[in-house]
């Protein structure tokens, strides 16, 4: 098989769009950043050949890989869709990034301190950096509702958690948390670190009414919701008292960095057990991935508010890795399916069937073995 050559692959990608960071500092980023990481968190990679590793292309559909990584050279290329490039043009495409954030988010990740031409920092609230802002805002409310969760108010949360019998070491492995009740708790306490205010209506985790904004979560448990790199982009909040007139769950509304049609709550826990078991199990909630996971079942994901639909179809079979490659071969020659197995579960009444109905329709879309256990 033919090799893309580095100009081919790196042409469309990294000409004249630089930016404002300096250019060593893009070659450092490029430098350190591992591509073969980098992509394995989104696609699984297994070795093909020397000094190659292929697996299904994130960038169009396919059921035998035809997407390989070149770890020493740093690049991707794809012989179905004839796309390619370097780590920084990958992290674009599949994250939906301009250049200049793709540079930040791979900056964070390898610890290279960038400088910019214009000579400052990265302005907040500007328009580079503001995806990794929106991370940082996500952190910063993760611990603020952590450390909530400690706290007298949050008794009605605690004992919720105890009654499904998940401890304390249970919360905090899942970064379980507690918003409190009022309306500007962590709204002041970002605004504290510096956060702006159209960087808060950007992060989703306030709304705005008619007298500004607002928390957005108030009195609920809350589930960071990570992607499959483990940031947090999100979060799941459910309804503790009876007087709480909103809906019994409460999720993060669309952003620039949280797509409900393709977070799964677990994704980032779950996806090394899906790529090395082959199989993932589908359950209904935030609940359910932790009791899973606390089991012992390593492979348990569920989607945020959602039915399982053709984005979250796509993610896991890149990380089942279904292909018609030498290694799944010996496993079909010697009995074992071939691909992986996707089992879901869901509640015996009657709005559990229905889902797991739609989910049954999407699963035309695996090769995998699935099975729907209602
Ligand atoms: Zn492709």
């Amino acid at each position: 098989m033919s090799t893309p050559s580095r100009s081919r692959a790196c042409e469309p990608y990294t000409q004249g769009v630089a930016g404002l960071i300096r250019r060593e500092d893009i070659a450092a980023v490029r430098e350190r950043a591992r591509i073969e990481e980098i992509v394995g968190a989104h696609v699984t990679l297994r070795q093909a050949g020397v000094g190659s590793m292929k697996g299904l292309c994130p960038f169009h559909d396919e059921r035998t890989p035809s997407f390989h990584v070149r770890p020493q050279l740093g690049l991707w290329h794809c012989f179905g869709c004839d796309e390619g490039g370097d780590v920084i043009s990958f992290v674009q495409r599949i994250d939906g990034l301009t250049f200049t954030e793709a540079v930040e988010y791979l900056a964070g990740r390898t610890g290279v301190q960038l400088r910019y031409e214009d000579g400052g920092p990265t302005r907040p609230g500007g328009e580079h950096g503001r995806r990794q802002r929106l991370i940082d805002a996500h952190r910063v409310a993760e611990e603020f509702f952590r450390e909530q969760l400690l706290t007298p108010p949050a008794q009605i949360a605690r004992r919720f958690l105890a009654e499904r019998s998940f401890d304390e070491e249970a919360a905090a492995g899942f970064g379980v948390g507690f918003a409190p009740a009022g309306w500007d708790n962590l709204l002041r306490h970002l605004r504290g670190r510096g956060f702006t205010e159209p960087e808060l209506i950007a992060s989703g985790l306030v709304s705005r009414g008619n007298r500004g904004i607002y928390d957005r979560f108030r009195g609920r448990l809350v589930w960071p919701i990570r992607d499959v790199t483990g940031d947090t982009i999100g979060f799941g909040a459910r309804r503790l008292s009876d007087d709480d007139q909103g809906p019994k769950y409460l999720n993060t509304p669309e952003t620039q960095i949280y797509k409900k049609s393709s977070v799964l709550y677990g994704i980032d826990l779950a996806k090394r057990a899906i790529a090395k078991e082959k199989r993932v199990v589908v359950v209904e909630g935030y609940t359910d991935v932790m009791a899973a996971h606390l089991s012992g079942v390593g492979t348990a994901i569920a989607t945020c508010g959602t039915a399982f639909g053709p984005d979250h179809v796509r993610i896991v079979r890149r990380l089942l890795g279904e292909s018609g490659d030498a290694a799944a071969g010996l496993m079909f020659a010697s009995g074992v399916t071939r691909g992986g197995e996707v089992i879901f579960t869901f509640d015996g009444d009657e709005a559990g069937q229905k889902a797991a109905l739609r989910a049954f329709g999407e699963d035309q879309k695996f090769a995998s073995q699935t099975f729907v256990a209602v």
